[in-house]
């Protein structure tokens, strides 16, 4: 079965700045969220400060999955950057994977405009299945101050 992610507009706006902003060097990050629903994007600094790698702060990581956890969130997604492709999971990003639960996101170049796209990760396989990612605009309007949760 196919998983699906739910993100907001303003959410992804938020993954592609902190991606732009750390170009040439790959970025990264955490989703927190509920089931198939994000509910917050914390940017993690990549400690590498490579544009072909990345490993994300241990101390900043740590702190984060502490804050999920004292908010009731689960670690839905990690995401990171490929600057120069490509625009699927890595053999390294394979074999480092270390949350099985979560999906990987990828932000990748596709010609001028960046690209967002989630994978299922098996990681005894090391195979990825890509996952159904919806951007809602409901979401973004909640967030602008329009609308009701009701809606979602
Ligand atoms: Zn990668």
């Amino acid at each position: 079965m196919t998983r699906i992610l739910r993100l907001s507009l303003a959410q992804e706006k938020m993954i592609l700045n902190h991606v732009i902003q750390h170009l040439p060097e790959e970025a990264c990050g955490l989703l927190g969220g509920q089931g198939e629903t994000v509910s917050v994007v914390i940017p993690v600094t990549n400690s590498l400060h490579s544009p072909v790698r990345f490993r994300m702060d241990p101390a900043e990581l740590l702190k984060a999955l502490e804050w999920l956890d004292t908010e009731d969130l689960d670690l839905v997604g990690i995401f990171h950057s490929h600057p120069r492709g490509p625009a699927t999971p890595s053999e390294t990003d394979l074999h480092e994977f270390a949350y099985p639960e979560s999906l990987m996101l990828i932000v990748s170049p596709v010609g001028k405009v960046w690209r967002l796209r989630a994978f299922e990760i098996n990681i005894e396989k090391r195979t990825y299945e890509e996952a159904r990612l919806i951007i809602e605009l409901s979401n973004f309007l909640n967030e602008a101050g329009f609308g009701s949760k009701e809606n979602i």
